[in-house]
């Protein structure tokens, strides 16, 4: 049970109840809570719709910033784009084509990914196209540089073969021959020296005096250095690989044995007459795909236009060979 509080009134002499009043105050100042806070909250509500707070004008600063930023990648890009571009171009249009590999087609180059939505997550705000195209274009850009570095790789491997090829290739003259006096018959119909009947003479005739240091051609190892087959004598046979065999005939002595790796240049051996020979000389020929071909078109590394006509003239004679 509630206490209930009396006071006297001095007019009627008697005491009466005062809780009323009490009463009333406590309905005037809730009253005023609830209005307090009613326009507090409309305060805050509409003020927060139409002003900002710094906290919110330094986001807004922020994202203006981004989205400048992103403008800038994107330039960015743009050059880096132009760039490979013109990279690629250069990769299809002269590395690749010299080392005869295919060049790359454009759409595999510039394939994009397919499959499921690799940007979904970033969608679903106001600034996701941006940011997607920019994510896009990022991609494609890094994609574009690995086929690009893979190309490359694969031709480092083309270009070290080839150097190989031109190195492995018999392109210089066995003999020294500057004044290219020394060059007596060329690959063609001559006469046998011993016959005199015209046959087919399979290489070149170089006379030097006997010990005239013998070359190595190309790079390659000796194949045999020996004297079991006819005619030839004393003779060395070099394989370059890729198919070619160089052929050094009637030696008076050798500077290898078998099996032995060679660089072009190497003295392998010295000139002589064994075998089927008339005089001190070194025969010389090439195999490819163990075909006999002309050497003569294999000098050219090694002399200028001038002495190149000059030894094609001198072995196109059609002359006695020395055999
Ligand atoms: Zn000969």
């Amino acid at each position: 049970m509630s206490k209930v509080k009396y006071y006297y009134d001095s007019e009627t002499l008697s005491y009466k109840k005062i809780e009323r009043k009490k009463r009333r105050t406590f309905k005037f100042v809730t009253l005023f809570l609830v209005a307090a806070a009613l326009f507090g909250f409309l305060f805050v509500f509409i003020g927060g719709h139409y002003f900002e707070s710094p906290k919110e004008k330094a986001l807004k600063r922020e994202l203006t910033n981004l989205e400048l930023q992103f403008d800038l990648l994107n330039k960015k890009m743009e050059e880096a784009e132009t760039v490979l571009a013109n990279i690629e171009d250069r990769d299809n249009a002269i590395y690749r084509l010299y080392f005869e590999a295919n060049p790359i087609p454009e759409e595999q180059r510039k394939a994009g990914f397919g499959g499921v939505n690799r940007y979904k997550k970033l969608d679903g705000y106001d600034n996701s196209e941006l940011i997607i195209s920019s994510s896009k274009r990022i991609d494609k850009l890094l994609k574009r540089i690995v086929v690009q570095s893979k190309s490359l790789d694969e031709i480092a491997v083309l270009a070290e073969e080839k150097e190989k090829l031109l190195r492995a290739i018999p392109a210089i003259q066995p003999v020294s021959n500057e004044d290219l006096t020394r060059m007596a018959s060329g690959y063609g119909m001559r006469s046998d020296p011993f016959t005199k009947l015209r046959k087919m003479h399979w290489g070149m005739d170089f006379t030097s005096p006997r010990g005239t240091p013998v070359y190595a051609s190309g790079d390659g190892i000796v194949e045999r250095a020996d004297s079991n087959s006819a005619g030839y004598g004393n003779h060395i046979r070099i394989d370059h690989g890729y198919g070619y065999v160089s052929l050094y005939a009637h030696l008076f002595k050798y500077n290898v044995q078998k099996n032995q790796r060679v660089k072009r240049g190497d003295l392998i051996g010295f000139v002589g007459s064994t075998g089927r020979s008339e005089a001190p000389h070194l025969h010389y020929e090439i195999f490819k795909d163990g075909e006999r071909i002309n050497p003569i078109n294999f000098y050219y590394g090694s002399l200028t236009p001038e002495e190149f006509n000059k030894l094609l003239e001198r072995a196109s004679l059609e002359n006695q060979s020395l055999d």
